[in-house]
Parts: structure tokens; C-alpha cells; sequence
């Protein structure tokens, strides 16, 4: 793991995993042996060069920004910097105890046989969150593009600048405009899209997020992207409507607190299933 503020120099001299700070991530509880031996995979593989800064300290998972340098083939020097987003599932953590009831009742895990074994429950939820990144991608809905898996670490596109700062989160974003009704103007088109997509992702992925709030959203250049679809449950789930009201209602409140005269619940419930 870099610190950042690398990524120059000779291909020959980029930084794998060096012994000494692979230590310190597995203090931090963070890679433990097998998730660095899958970075190193990936590295060797060439999806990544390396893991730099992390983006986002979880209670269940860490993401990091993932550059992947490109060299000039005959000097081998660098040409260039492609940034991934890399997700890794904390191993070591009992709140995924608490995620079991979003499993319940889910036919398409319902035969995971993981309960009491931590490093597989981890790996499902990975797994689902993959699975569905893929759902939201084929759907055209606006999200990370899914594009490797490999037991707790997901690796997706990066949605961020080329220097590997990520989108602010809905949360964090400040509007501009020419005025404030210039700016009222703009959180109420962004609550239609909102709105928009999460009736498509009900209609077309099937899916309720279950955990949509203005932090599992990222924001750029007027497009909402939705991510953090670890959880997101199907229609054969039994408390899909819990959670669909769950998540409506939190972006009711949001975009509320940001001056939009909001539809009530009900409406937007209707809107959203019908
Ligand atoms: P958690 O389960 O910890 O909430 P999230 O999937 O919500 O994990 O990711 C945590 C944070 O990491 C997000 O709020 C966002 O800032 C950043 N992040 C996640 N995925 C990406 C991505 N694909 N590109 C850029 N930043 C991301
Ligand atoms: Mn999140």
C-alpha cells in the first residue's frame, strides 16, 4: 500500500506490496494474509500497479483508489494513470452478524450455508454486491462498472477525476448557481432523477437498495450514482417494502433539508412500484 503521491517512475521500480507496510495494513486489520495475496494476484495480473491512499475507512469494508500505470513498451517508462476503486471486505468484523437478516429469506442466498463462519459470510456479501453492480450496469443505471472479484476484495471502476480523487458523495456537494432559485431549481431536478432511479432499479434490477441515503450516492456534473449495494435486496425478499419505505423516506428527508418541496411518502412509494 502506497501512501500516495506515487505513481512515477520505471516499471521496474513500482511499488508491490513491500513487506514492511504490508505488516502495518494487517495491524490495521485490514489485509490480512489471503486479501494481500489476492492484491498481489491482481497486481501480477495487471488490473492494478497498487493500492494507493484509502478513499473511505467502514465499519465493514475499506476502498481504496487503485491506480494502474501504463508504461511506454520500449523505454518503460510511465505514460500514464488509470484509476480503479478497490473495495475490500473487513474479515475480522462481527457487525456482518447483523446483516444476516437482509440474507434471510433471499432464495438466491439462501443456501450459503455461512453462518458462524465469518471469512464466507464476508465473501457473500462481496459477492452479492458484485452481482448486483452487474444487475444496475445491465439496467444502464448510473454506477460503478463491476470488474473483478475475487473473495473479499471487489474491484470497480473508479468514479472520480484522473488524479484519483473520488465524486463527493450527495452528502458533501454544494451547488452552484446563478441564484438560489437557480440552486433550489438544480436539488429538485436531482431529486426527480433520484427518484427516476430508484424506480428503475425496482423495475428493472428488481432490486431495493436497503441502504439509500445521501451517503450511498456520489455526485457529478448533475448525474447521481448509486453505490454500496452490498445489501440491495430482491422483490422475493419478504421485507422489500420495509426497506423500499426505509429508503424513500431517507431521501425524502435529505432533499427537504435542502429546501425541495418533497411528494409525500405515500406518492413517492406509488410512483416508485406502480
Ligand atoms: P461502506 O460499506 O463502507 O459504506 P461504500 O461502498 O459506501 O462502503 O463506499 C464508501 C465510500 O467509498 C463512498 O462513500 C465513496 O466515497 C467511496 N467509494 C466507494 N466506491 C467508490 C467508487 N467506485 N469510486 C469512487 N469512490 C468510491
Ligand atoms: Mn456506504
Amino acid at each position: 500500500i502506497a501512501d500516495g503521491g506515487s505513481g512515477t517512475g520505471h516499471k521496474d521500480n513500482k511499488t508491490h506490496l513491500g513487506r514492511e507496510k504490508a505488516d502495518r495494513a494487517t495491524r490495521d486489520q485490514v489485509l490480512d494474509k489471503r486479501t494481500e495475496a489476492i492484491i498481489e494476484h491482481m497486481v501480477r495480473k495487471e488490473l492494478i500497479s497498487e493500492l494507493q491512499g484509502v478513499i473511505s475507512t467502514g465499519k465493514e469494508a475499506n476502498v481504496y483508489a487503485a491506480p494502474l500505470y501504463t508504461y511506454d513498451d520500449e523505454t518503460g517508462t510511465q505514460t500514464g494513470t488509470h484509476y480503479r476503486a478497490a473495495k475490500i471486505y473487513k474479515t475480522s468484523i462481527l457487525s456482518f452478524v447483523d446483516r444476516e437478516r437482509y440474507i434471510t429469506g433471499e432464495h438466491r442466498f439462501r443456501n450459503g450455508g455461512h453462518k458462524g463462519n465469518n471469512r464466507k459470510m464476508v465473501k457473500k456479501w462481496a459477492e452479492k454486491e458484485f452481482r448486483n453492480l452487474q444487475r444496475l450496469n445491465r439496467a444502464g443505471l448510473a454506477c460503478p462498472y463491476p470488474i473483478q472479484l475475487k473473495a473479499n476484495v471487489l474491484l470497480m471502476e473508479f468514479l472520480g477525476d484522473g488524479q484519483g480523487h473520488a465524486y463527493p458523495r450527495l452528502r458533501d456537494v454544494e451547488l452552484e448557481g446563478v441564484d438560489d432559485n437557480d440552486i433550489a431549481q438544480q436539488w429538485r431536478q436531482l431529486y426527480i432523477q433520484l427518484l427516476g432511479l430508484v424506480r428503475r432499479l425496482y423495475h428493472v434490477c428488481r432490486l431495493v437498495h436497503a441502504d439509500l441515503s445521501e451517503y450511498n450516492i456520489l455526485y457529478h456534473e448533475h448525474v447521481l450514482y448509486l453505490i454500496d449495494v452490498s445489501q440491495s435486496v430482491g422483490h422475493d425478499h419478504p421485507q422489500t417494502f420495509d426497506f423500499l419505505r426505509m429508503d424513500l423516506h431517507n431521501i425524502g428527508a435529505f432533499f427537504r433539508r435542502k429546501g425541495v418541496d418533497t411528494l409525500r411518502d405515500r406518492t413517492v412509494f406509488e410512483f416508485v412500484t406502480s
